[in-house]
This record gives C-alpha cells, sequence and structure tokens, in this order.
C-alpha cells in the first residue's frame, strides 16, 4: 500500500478471480465460462466494428437494447447494459445502498458483494444458508434492508422458485431486492417477469456464462423505469462509454441467434445431469445445481487434495477456502468429451487414494 491510498479504503480486500492460466493446456472447470465458441456471425460483426474504434461507441447502446427489448419481452427504458454484470451490481450498490441503507445476502455466495459493500462504505449482513446450503426464504421476509440474492446461487447452483423469489420482494416494498440471474438460462424462470409488477425488483444479468462471451464483458440490469434511470445516473457519473462499440456489435449477434446458445444450454444441463450421476456412483455428495456448474465432496478425500490433484492432473476447478466450503470444489459444466475426461481423472485419483 503506498502512504497515499485512501485510509477510507485502507482495509478493503478485493475480489480473488479464479485462475486464468496463460498456457492452455488445462480443461478449464474453474470459471463458469461456455466450453463453446461464439459463432463466425460475432467474429464478422465485431470485424466491421474494428475499423470504427477511432469513434466513441454509443453510450446509450441503442441497437443492443432494442434486440434485448424483443428477446427479454421489456420496455427499452428497463433496460441498463453494462460493462459485465458485476459492474450492474455495483451501480447498483451505490444507487440504492448507503449509510442508512444496509444490504443483506447469503454468508455463502458470489464473493463480490461484500466487496461491493466495502468499496462503496455500505453496511451489510450475511444470513447464514441452512445446513443444507439452501436459502432459507423466511430470513430474508420483511428485513427493511436491500438484499441481492444470486439466482441460482453461487456456488451452490440452488434456484429459488419464483414463487419464493416473489414472496421476498413483496414482503420488501420499501427495499430494492436485487436477483442476480448469471445462471438462470442453465436454470428455472426468470424474475424479468416480474419486474413490470414491482417497482422495487431489479434483475441482474450477464453474457458471460449462457451466451458465450465471458471475455467481451457484456451484462445487464432489468426493472422499473425509475431503477434503470437511477443506474443511468451512476453510469453517466462514471463511465458513459462503458460497454465498448466491439462488445455492444458481440452482444447483438448473440442476441440475433439467440436459439442457438439456448441450445448451447441444454446441451450443458444434459452433460450436467450425466456429470452428477457419474460422481454419485463414485460416492461423491453435492447440492442440487441447476447452473453450469457443480458443487461436490466426498468422504474419503478433501476439497484442497482433490483440487490439487486435478490441476496436477491438467484439470482445473475452483476451490474456496473458506471454512464452511473447504471440503468442496465448484466444478464448471464443460463439453461432454471435457466431462468423460473428468470422470476418468477422478477415478484414478480415488484408485491411488
Ligand atoms: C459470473 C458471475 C457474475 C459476473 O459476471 P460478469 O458478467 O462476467 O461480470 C455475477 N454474479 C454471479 C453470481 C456470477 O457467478
Amino acid at each position: 500500500m503506498s502512504r497515499f491510498f485512501s485510509n477510507r479504503l485502507s482495509s478493503l480486500v478485493p475480489y480473488i478471480p479464479g485462475e486464468q492460466p496463460k498456457d492452455t493446456k488445462y480443461i478449464k472447470l474453474n470459471t463458469n465460462e461456455s466450453p463453446f465458441k461464439p459463432t463466425q456471425k460475432v467474429a464478422k460483426a465485431v470485424e466491421k466494428q474494428a475499423g470504427l474504434l477511432q469513434l466513441y461507441c454509443d453510450p446509450e447502446c441503442s441497437d443492443l437494447v432494442i434486440k434485448m427489448s424483443e428477446v427479454f419481452g421489456v420496455g427499452k427504458e428497463n433496460i441498463l447494459m453494462t460493462n459485465g454484470s458485476d459492474e450492474a451490481l455495483n451501480f447498483a450498490f451505490m444507487a440504492f445502498c448507503g449509510e442508512e441503507t444496509s444490504i443483506v445476502f447469503p454468508d455463502i455466495t458470489y464473493g463480490f458483494y461484500p466487496v461491493f459493500a466495502e468499496l462503496n462504505n455500505i453496511k451489510f449482513e450475511q444470513i447464514p444458508l441452512k445446513d443444507n446450503f439452501s436459502i432459507c426464504v423466511d430470513d430474508y421476509i420483511s428485513v427493511n434492508k436491500n438484499i441481492v440474492i444470486a439466482n441460482p446461487n453461487a456456488p451452490t447452483g440452488i434456484y429459488l422458485s419464483l414463487h419464493e423469489i416473489e414472496k421476498i420482494v413483496v414482503s420488501n416494498p420499501d427495499n430494492v431486492v436485487i436477483i442476480d440471474e448469471a445462471y438462470i438460462d442453465f436454470s428455472g424462470e426468470s424474475a424479468v417477469k416480474l419486474t413490470n409488477k414491482y417497482d422495487n425488483l431489479l434483475v441482474v444479468g450477464t453474457f458471460s456464462k449462457s451466451r458465450c462471451m465471458a471475455g467481451a464483458r457484456l451484462g445487464f440490469a432489468i426493472g422499473n423505469e425509475k431503477l434503470i434511470n437511477d443506474l443511468n445516473t451512476i453510469k453517466y457519473s462514471t463511465n458513459p462509454y462503458n460497454v465498448n462499440r466491439l462488445t455492444q456489435s458481440a452482444g447483438l449477434a448473440v442476441l440475433e441467434e439467440n436459439e442457438y446458445y439456448m441450445e448451447k444450454c441444454r446441451e450443458i444441463c444434459n452433460n450436467r445431469e450425466w456429470t452428477k450421476s457419474e460422481l454419485k456412483k463414485l460416492g461423491f455428495c453435492m447440492t442440487d445445481s441447476t447452473a453450469n456448474f457443480i458443487f461436490v465432496s466426498h468422504g474419503k478425500i478433501g476439497g484442497e487434495d482433490l483440487y490439487f490433484a486435478l490441476k496436477n492432473r491438467g484439470i482445473l476447478v475452483r476451490h474456496f477456502s473458506s471454512e464452511k466450503i473447504k471440503n468442496y470444489n465448484r466444478i464448471t459444466i464443460g463439453t461432454k468429451e471435457q466431462m468423460e475426461i473428468l470422470i476418468k481423472t477422478i477415478k484414478n485419483i480415488l484408485s491411488k487414494h
């Protein structure tokens, strides 16, 4: 820390992203990316924009927002596009929380929430998950604080039904409820359809997982026009050109072939169910994940040991060292071929353990 770093931030502990090794020899199952490439149409769209990089991009992402409105069935005024959904989340923390309005979220969830709270000087409270790692909905009824819930949750993959989400939203009418739907395309119903009914519901989504665009950084928020206006106030006070030209064109091209990407999500869900059943045969315990990852532990090998054993054999998964989940690993679901190699490798590790 330099002697100039603000006192206010001196205890800030930044988010630690999953490893992104430079050598590509690993089977990379550690950051929930898609194993599939975007289509040629995306590459062509980006190439066309590459010749226009001397010009600023459209700060309103107009073409993209028109297509979003069609695909998601909401008004253009209900959408904000962002530089990854991390930015949408940060904007929401900045816009709706403060000294007097704190925020609550589960104790085991996306690791960025406490960081956004610390960064913006926001008080927060972490509500413990139940012993089976599911969210206790009653804990969020009438809490009188802002709420952020990842649905399905990370790293557990457990999904709360739309009915349960609605109960939380209805019971906290004077607070903003943020539903982070990074993995919803692999799961159940999206809360987007409730946004025209509740002015305190903000749904955040991303193109990073289900739409094969993690490297392009594209996310969005959907909600009541007034909420979106507030987020725009933050955006135009920090970075009006938050979504660059290349990413806007890539996002539009992806949405023009949305059905292809949704089909790829179904393929990943099939691979997930196959992987789950294979791992169960090998004695693994796991949560009922509906996302593009699974969260698994084994009675005979510790979480960290399995992580290193896999890494030594060329497979990267994500291990979290926090006490409650240190016996688990989060494994991204890849192609069927990658999953077959994973299972073979794990069999090999278990036989030698
Ligand atoms: C991956 C992830 C995000 C962030 O996605 P980006 O759009 O890549 O910033 C947000 N929330 C959760 C729960 C995630 O897992």
